[in-house]
């Protein structure tokens, strides 16, 4: 018979990770289904900054190889593949890993978000090397560089406003002859000396084999090409939140986040819980997934309190 948890969490990264260390901590006995590519999207970032506690900065893998290790430390569990199948019908949830069957009084939803690609050669590769889908994280790495943000959307324009702190220039790369973004944010972004926007505009191609030097753009009318030095490349093209287990499950906003109560990670199902990226399409920072994977270990706690 399937052995019954307290918790199953699902995801790896830094709200899994934290949801592990405060329920094993708790005596919870969590099984993580962490993923065939564990550890989430610091796994594909190189040094980390603004993570508290690391003065000199940290390598993104090597802060998560850390969080897992002290969630081992404290006897959290883990099976390293991908669910594929979840039952959230009634308490205990069941998660599976082909035939495998988890089963857990409550459930910690951490499966997180993928920052949507360009898809270009070479682009994989230049991650941490030039190319960064997050400002907030790396726009400090480029004092006095110039940089290309692509995208059209709130994300693209605030990233671009934000980046000019740091960059010489900053050339707003956008597919159509308008933005999506709110008024204010492009007033903002057009109003600021350092953007300059290139219209009907792609990214075709990345020039750079070890870290980025240049790009080339494509007019999206015309397909003439035309080369742009550029030293940062910011893709802000939106994010899609790992939700296709939970789809037809647990309520979803209309983007495909996981819609928790207010100041809460609750979901739409009592004893469901989510925290990180997958909840929250706003800050999505390794900090704040943390915090929430704290805020859903602690409920899922008083969950199991309150429902022995
Ligand atoms: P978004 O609103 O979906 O915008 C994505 C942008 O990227 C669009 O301009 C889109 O172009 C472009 N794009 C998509 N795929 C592309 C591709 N393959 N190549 C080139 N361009 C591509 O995403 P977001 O900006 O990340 O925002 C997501 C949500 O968060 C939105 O609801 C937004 O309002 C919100 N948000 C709010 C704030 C804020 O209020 N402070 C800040 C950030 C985000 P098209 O326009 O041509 O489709």
């Amino acid at each position: 018979m399937t052995e019954i948890r307290d918790v199953v969490i699902v995801g790896s990264g830094p709200a899994g990770l934290t949801a592990a260390i405060y329920t094993a901590r708790a005596n919870l006995r969590p099984i993580v289904i962490e993923g065939f590519s564990s550890g989430g999207q610091l796994m594909l970032t190189t040094e980390v900054e603004n993570f508290p506690g690391f003065p000199e900065g940290i390598m993104g893998p090597e802060l998560m190889a850390n969080m897992r290790e002290q969630a081992v430390r404290f006897g959290a569990e883990f099976v390293t593949a991908n669910a594929d199948r979840v039952d959230l019908s009634s308490s205990p949830f069941g998660a599976w890993v082909g035939n495998d069957e988890y089963r857990g009084r409550t459930m910690i939803i951490s499966t997180g978000a993928t920052a949507r690609m360009l898809g270009l050669e070479g682009e994989a590769g230049l991650i941490g090397r030039g190319v960064s889908t997050c400002a907030t994280c790396d726009g400090f790495f480029f004092r006095d560089h110039e940089i290309v943000v692509v995208g059209g959307g709130d994300s693209a324009l605030e990233e671009a406003t934000f980046l000019t702190k740091f960059a010489s220039k900053v050339t707003l790369v956008h597919r159509r002859d308008e933005f999506r973004a709110s008024k204010i944010m492009q007033d903002r972004a057009l109003a600021n000396p350092k953007i300059e926007v290139r219209w009907n505009s792609a990214v075709d191609s990345l020039v750079g084999e070890t870290k980025l030097e240049s790009v080339v753009l494509r007019d999206t009318n015309t397909g003439e090409l035309s080369a742009l030095s550029a030293t940062g490349l910011f893709i802000a093209i939106g994010h899609d939140p790992t939700t296709e287990l939970f789809n037809e499950v647990l309520d979803l906003d209309g983007d495909g986040y996981i819609i928790t109560a207010p100041s809460s990670t609750k979901t739409s199902i009592d004893g469901v819980f989510a925290s990180g990226d997958v909840a929250d399409h706003v800050y999505r920072q390794a900090i704040t997934a943390a915090g929430t994977g704290c805020m859903a270990a602690i409920e899922a706690e008083r969950w199991l309190a309150a429902n022995e």
